[in-house]
């Protein structure tokens, strides 16, 4: 029983932890520190705080060259994104974890970035329950469900703004600003027609996704599923995987035939959900992690139970010849009949006294 006070309490005080190390942080970054940040992006440096200074952003200036041109070249000469990326590796320009390859979501989180422009945003996600897709690492492990949790971004107002050196201006942002916004308006994918499998195909081979691409005959369009591991430009070496593309719509009409089927019988469909269901409850911390709380909930809530008992029956330590806790004499309190205070005072400093070699004794309480 005290052991599992114990963990109450420990539980407790790490949520306490938890909590105030949030709103320390969050204090730190309104008054412009830092150190709530975590690494600092291409084109700067993090100096850590010392005796003599807080700690601080200092812009590298190679790699600001690099950010003025990057944004230059995407907004005045309307270059793409993917024209940044081969310009970048063309030139033999190392990334911020020195990889020769530059990928093209890196440059779209930079052209994004409002650090740039002297803004570092602290706060800008936050994390959800909800589990995201797995990726390619997760299917090679044979796992089914992710270990992290999704990411959403949170509304601009509750940003918390930090001034860090500006390495472009403010127009130039802006600018850069518009055209993602302009290309994710009018992204092509936009007005594309759904099918079915896009963004559910993967491969068995390499585990990378299978994206939905298209060839036009004179005819008409054909879609295909493609393999992300089949594209040499997207490996330093070539391809990973031989897998061919194949036709969306005869795997569409394979996967539908073979679905249709399957639910056509309800116990198969019943057995399935039961699967699932099991599946989950093994893999999913989160459902874990709830099991255990509600346990460490109900002994809580019995303790807390017991002590009131304890104190409602005025068994407090300080009026008893020997000081313990109620809670490790959860029999002694629960069956000792309702009393008043004159019955008591005969019984129970008796009771009490035989818990004098009880480990509560060194137990501040
Ligand atoms: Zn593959």
């Amino acid at each position: 029983m005290l052991l599992q006070f114990q963990g109450m309490m420990a539980e407790y005080e790490r949520a306490l932890i938890i909590e105030r190390s949030r709103r320390g942080k969050a204090f730190r970054a309104r008054s412009g520190m830092v150190n709530v940040l975590g690494g600092a992006p291409y084109g700067f440096r993090h100096i850590r705080r010392s005796d003599v200074c807080e700690a601080r952003y200092e812009i590298v200036e190679d790699e600001a060259q690099v950010v003025r041109e990057m944004f230059r070249r995407y907004s005045d000469e309307q270059a793409s994104i993917g024209e940044l990326a081969r310009w970048l590796t063309g030139e033999g320009i190392p990334t911020r974890t020195g990889k020769d390859r530059w990928d093209r979501a890196v440059i779209r989180a930079m052209l994004r970035n409002p650090a740039y422009v002297g803004r570092a945003e602290f706060l800008k996600t936050g994390t959800t329950d909800r589990r995201p897709a797995i990726n390619r690492q997760a299917r090679l492990q044979g796992r089914s469900v992710s270990r992290h949790h999704a990411k959403f971004d949170r509304p601009k107002d509750e940003w918390i703004t930090i001034a860090v050196p500006a390495i472009i201006n403010e127009a130039t942002f802006e600018q850069a600003e518009r055209r993602l916004v302009d290309n994710r308006r009018f992204a092509a994918r936009n007005t594309k027609e759904p099918s079915l499998l896009m963004g559910l195909a993967a491969c068995s081979c390499c585990g990378y996704a299978y994206y939905r691409t298209s060839t036009r005959t004179a005819k008409r369009k054909i879609y295909y599923y493609r393999c992300l591991g089949s594209d040499d430009y997207r490996y330093p070496q070539g391809r990973v995987c031989d897998n061919k593309p194949v036709r969306a719509d005869y795997l569409d009409d394979v996967v539908w035939t073979h679905i249709t089927a399957l639910l056509a019988d309800p116990a198969l469909v019943q057995n399935e959900l039961d699967r699932r269901l099991t599946d989950m409850r093994a893999t999913n911390p989160a459902t874990s992690e709830r099991a255990r709380l509600e346990r460490d909930l109900t002994r809580a809530a019995k303790a807390i139970e017991r002590l009131v008992q304890a104190y409602q029956e005025d068994l407090s330590p300080s009026t008893s010849s020997a000081p313990a806790c109620p809670i490790c004499a959860p029999n002694r309190t629960a069956s000792r009949p309702p009393s008043t205070r004159s019955k008591k005072s005969s019984s129970a400093p008796n009771a009490w006294s035989s818990a004098t070699a009880s480990p509560c004794e060194t137990t501040p309480f």
